[in-house]
C-alpha cells in the first residue's frame, strides 16, 4: 500500500491506532475458524465513529476493501481479512453510553463486550438476554453482525429481538441512523437487513438494545438419558406439553466426556444429557419443573438432578459454556459445524451423523441448542496426520447437507462468512440469492465491505450470473497497487 495511505490513516488514528508490524498483523490473520488464514495490508483501531468514517472514506476513495472486527471470536471466517485489505477492529470502542432503564434501553459502543451489558444493569434486576457461550469475550458489534444466538435464545429471542437501533457508517463514509429507541419505525425494515449481514454492509458504530428485567426464579435440571435419541424425545415432548423453557441444551457422551476433563461439572456420564432451565414467577415454576421431570422420566431418564443453589446451578452451565474449548482437551483440533433442523428430525439426524462420522473415520461430538433444533456437532481431527483436516472439513459439510434435506439451514448463529458461502446455492435459488446481491450492492456498490464472503460469487449490480464485469478494484488499477 502506498506510503501516503499509511499516513493518511496514522494522520486519522494517531499511530497507535495503525498495526502493520508483521508479528502484529499476525493476530489478526483468522477469527476463531483457524484454518482459513490472511494476512491484512494493515489494522486501524479507531476511537470514534467520526474516525471509522474518515479511514472508509479514504477506503472509498482508494478501493481499499475493508473487513470490521470485533474480538474475532467468530467461528465462520467472518472477520477474516481480505487480500490486499485492511481490517478495522472496533476493540477500542467500547464504552456503554447510556443506560436507560425506565425504557428498559442500553446504547453501547461496538466493541462493549456482551457480557458487560448484563453486568452493568444487574444490580437493578434486568439483564441483556442473547447469551453466546463466547459471552465473556465476544463484542455486541459482532453479535449484530451475526445475529448472534444463544442457549436462552429459545426463549428470549435471538440479537435480532433485542437492537432497537443501530448508527452505521455505510462504505462510503456516510452515516446513518436504522431504527431507534422506540419500536417499529416507518419505512423498510432496514435495521432487520443489517442485523445479521456479517459486515458486508458497512459498520456499527451504536447500537441501542433492549434489556430485560429478571425473573423472578430460575430452575436448572439435569436429566440424563441412555442416548441422544431419548432425550430428544424428551424435548419434544417439553414443546408439545406447550411450555416454553428458558434453555434446552443437549450434549452426547463426547461433549460430557470433553466437558468434565476441562471443567469438572459433575455430569452423569450418560450417552445424551438434558440441561432444563425454566424462569419465570416462583410458583409457576414449580409446577412446570414436576411436568419436565415427568416428561424425562417417561422418556427413559436415568438420572435427575435440580441445582439446589446458585453454586451448582452456574457449574452445570460451567460445563455447557466450556463445551467447545473443551474439544481441546480430547482432540488437537476440531471443526466447530452449526446447522439447523426441524425438532422432530433430530433422531434420524444424530442416527445419521453417527453413520457419517463412522464411514470417515473420524469422531463428532454434539452439543446443542436442542429447542431451538440448531445443532453444532464438533468434528475431531489431527492436522498432523495427512489429509485429516480435509476429510474433517467434508465431513463437516456432509453434515450441513444432511441438516439441509432434513428441511433445514446451513446456519443458525454463527452465520456463513468464509467458510460456508459454498453452500449457500444449495440452500438457495439463483434468484433467491440474486435478491440478496441487489440489497448488497443498494448498500455497497463497490463490494468494498467484506467482500467475498456470504455469497459463492459476489456480482456486482446488475451484473448477471456468468456475466464478466470486471470488479472496481481492478478497473481502478489497486491491486497493482499493493
Ligand atoms: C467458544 C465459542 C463459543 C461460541 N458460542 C456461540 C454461541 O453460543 N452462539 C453464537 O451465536 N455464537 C457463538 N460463537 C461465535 C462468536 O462468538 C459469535 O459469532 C460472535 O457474535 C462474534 O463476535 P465477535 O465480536 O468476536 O465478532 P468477530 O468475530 O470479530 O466478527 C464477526 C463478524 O462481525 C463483523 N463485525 C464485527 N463488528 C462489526 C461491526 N461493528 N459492524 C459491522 N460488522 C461487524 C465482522 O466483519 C465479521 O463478519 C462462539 C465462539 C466461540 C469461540
Amino acid at each position: 500500500m502506498e506510503a501516503r495511505i499509511f499516513q493518511e490513516f496514522r494522520d486519522i488514528v494517531g499511530p497507535r491506532g495503525l498495526i502493520t508490524s508483521l508479528e502484529d498483523l499476525r493476530t489478526y490473520e483468522c477469527d476463531g475458524l483457524t484454518n482459513f488464514r490472511v494476512l491484512p495490508r494493515a489494522v486501524l483501531l479507531p476511537s470514534t465513529t467520526e474516525q471509522v468514517q474518515s479511514v472508509v472514506r479514504v477506503c472509498h476513495r482508494e478501493r481499499i476493501p475493508f473487513v470490521a472486527r470485533g474480538s474475532g471470536t467468530g467461528l465462520s471466517g467472518g472477520a477474516l481479512p481480505v487480500e490486499n485489505g485492511i481490517v478495522i477492529s472496533l476493540a477500542k470502542m467500547n464504552r456503554i453510553l447510556e443506560v436507560d432503564l425506565p425504557n428498559a434501553r442500553v446504547v453501547v459502543e461496538p466493541g462493549v463486550i456482551n457480557l458487560d451489558v448484563t453486568c452493568r444493569v444487574l444490580p437493578q434486576e434486568y439483564f441483556y438476554a442473547p447469551d453466546p457461550s463466547s459471552q465473556s469475550v465476544c463484542s455486541i458489534g459482532g453479535n449484530v453482525a451475526e445475529n448472534s444466538g444463544g442457549a436462552h435464545c429459545l426463549k428470549y429471542g435471538f440479537t435480532t429481538t433485542h437492537v432497537l437501533g443501530l448508527e452505521v457508517v455505510l462504505p462510503d463514509g456516510s452515516l446513518v441512523h436504522l431504527g431507534g429507541k422506540c419500536l417499529d419505525a416507518p419505512g423498510y425494515d432496514l435495521l432487520g437487513v443489517f442485523v445479521g449481514s456479517e459486515g458486508t454492509l458497512g459498520i456499527a458504530t451504536k447500537i441501542t438494545l433492549r434489556v430485560v428485567k429478571r425473573p423472578e426464579c430460575t430452575r436448572t435440571l439435569l436429566a440424563a438419558f441412555p442416548g441422544t435419541n431419548e432425550a430428544g424425545a424428551a424435548v419434544s415432548g417439553i414443546i408439545a406439553a406447550g411450555m416454553l423453557p428458558a434453555a434446552i441444551e443437549m450434549m452426547d457422551n463426547l461433549a460430557i466426556q470433553a466437558a468434565e476433563a476441562a471443567v469438572h461439572p459433575n455430569y452423569p456420564d450418560c450417552g445424551g444429557l438434558l440441561l432444563v432451565e425454566l424462569d419465570g414467577p416462583v410458583a409457576e415454576v414449580a409446577e412446570l419443573m414436576q411436568s419436565v421431570e415427568a416428561i424425562c422420566r417417561e422418556n427413559a431418564a436415568t438420572e435427575i438432578r435440580l441445582a439446589r443453589t446458585d453454586h451448582e446451578r452456574l457449574l452445570v452451565w460451567k460445563g455447557r459454556k466450556a463445551a467447545f474449548a473443551a474439544m481441546g482437551r480430547i482432540s488437537p483440533n476440531y471443526i466447530v459445524q452449526d446447522g439447523v433442523i426441524p425438532r422432530t428430525a433430530l433422531p434420524h439426524v444424530m442416527t445419521e451423523i453417527t453413520r457419517l462420522s463412522r464411514e470417515a473415520g473420524l469422531r463428532v461430538a454434539n452439543v446443542f441448542h436442542a429447542g431451538d433444533g440448531n445443532l453444532h456437532p464438533l468434528v475431531l481431527y489431527d492436522r498432523q496426520i495427512a489429509g485429516q483436516e480435509q476429510a474433517a472439513e467434508a465431513l463437516s459439510y456432509k453434515i450441513l447437507e444432511l441438516c439441509l434435506a432434513a428441511g433445514g439451514s446451513i446456519t443458525g448463529e454463527h452465520g456463513v462468512g468464509e467458510e460456508k458461502k459454498r453452500m449457500m446455492s444449495k440452500m438457495f435459488t439463483e434468484p433467491d440469492l440474486d435478491t440478496m446481491q441487489r440489497v448488497r450492492c443498494a448498500f455497497d456498490p463497490l463490494l468494498l465491505s467484506n467482500p467475498t464472503k456470504v455469497f459463492p460469487t459476489p456480482r456486482l449490480c446488475g451484473e448477471k450470473p456468468g456475466e464478466y464485469v470486471p470488479h472496481p478494484l481492478e478497473i481502478s488499477g489497486i491491486a497493482e497497487r499493493f
